[in-house]
């Protein structure tokens, strides 16, 4: 019995210290990443269905790492967010997402680009000079950069985020809301932030199946006319997907149906694929 006990604690002690070391490895490699390049940006289009047109693009930051390769977004950015590391990070993307939307667009390409932000941000008091330096140092209108929020700030100080959003939509800046749906209160959010767009979370467009599911993203879908709000699904895999969202009077989507997170090469093949 004793030795059964002593193969369990071992056991676990193996299992969490594997979890807990590579957590700590992340944690620690993450502050060098920055200054040793390891980060790059990929771009997932958003298609509008009905005008048969692209709206405009998401960026979306990877990790190389020099010994373990691609770690996911889902895994560094949470730890990124604790460290604090998240804030020099998102300067990082918000100037580099703002060089390529003002490269494209002198190539004639105008369409704007969303950058995540984390509700952290929000807490620097530094959010919207970051926003301004990145705007000024690239050149790059104000309208052609959209900034994606999540439900999860109304654990924080809303109101002081919510005075933070206004002051960005001054400046021009476009606001949505990330993963609609997924979250705390969404429904009572909505007329309490200021924003332009709701982008339906992918779970919704995973389970059109069953009636309610239908009615429930009928019903946002129409809320949102009401309130003027652009929506845009996300998540978006088949034919099936658009012609059900086109029939609820959602025209806007993204992914992989239309196209995948790709990095400047491939986009460069994909803009031959969609346009003639
Ligand atoms: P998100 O903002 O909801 O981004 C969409 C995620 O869904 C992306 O995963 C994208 O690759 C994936 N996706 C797009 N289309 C489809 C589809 O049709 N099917 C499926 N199954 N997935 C699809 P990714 O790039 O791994 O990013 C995951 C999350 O990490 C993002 O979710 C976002 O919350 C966070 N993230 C990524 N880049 C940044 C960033 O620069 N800053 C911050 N703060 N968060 C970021
Ligand atoms: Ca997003
Ligand atoms: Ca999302
Ligand atoms: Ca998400």
């Amino acid at each position: 019995a004793k030795g059964a006990g002593k193969n369990r604690y071992c056991f676990y002690s193996e299992e969490m210290g594997h979890l807990e070391v590579r957590k700590m490895e992340l944690e620690k490699d993450l502050r060098l990443a920055l200054d040793n390049d390891q980060f790059y940006l990929v771009y997932q289009p958003k298609w509008n269905a009905r005008e048969n047109l692209l709206a405009g693009w998401e960026a979306l930051i990877r990790w190389k790492h020099p010994r373990l390769g691609m770690v996911s977004p889902g895994e560094f950015i949470p730890i990124a967010e604790e460290t604090g590391m998240i804030v020099p990070m998102t300067r990082w993307t918000l100037l580099q997402a703002c060089r390529q939307c003002k490269i494209w667009q002198d190539r004639g390409m105008h369409k704007p680009i969303s950058v995540n932000l984390s509700v952290r941000l929000f807490q620097t008091g530094r959010l919207r000079a970051m926003i301004r330096h990145a705007l000024e140092e690239t050149g790059l209108h104000p309208r052609m950069l959209e900034l994606e929020i999540t439900e999860s700030m109304v654990l924080h100080d809303i109101q002081d985020i919510i005075g933070q959003i206004e002051s960005l939509r001054e400046m021009g800046v476009r606001i949505s809301m990330d993963d609609f749906g997924t979250g705390y209160s969404s429904i009572g959010l909505l007329d309490r932030i200021p924003l332009d767009a709701l982008k339906l979370d992918r779970l919704f467009i995973n389970n059109l199946e069953t009636p309610t599911k239908r009615a429930v993203i009928s019903a946002i879908i129409l809320m949102a006319e009401n309130l003027e709000l652009e929506v845009i699904a996300e998540g978006v895999e088949s034919r099936e997907h658009v012609e059900f969202l086109m029939q609820l009077g959602c025209h806007v989507m993204q992914g992989y149906y239309y196209g995948r997170p790709m990095n400047t090469d491939e986009i460069e093949m994909w803009m031959r694929t969609v346009t003639p």
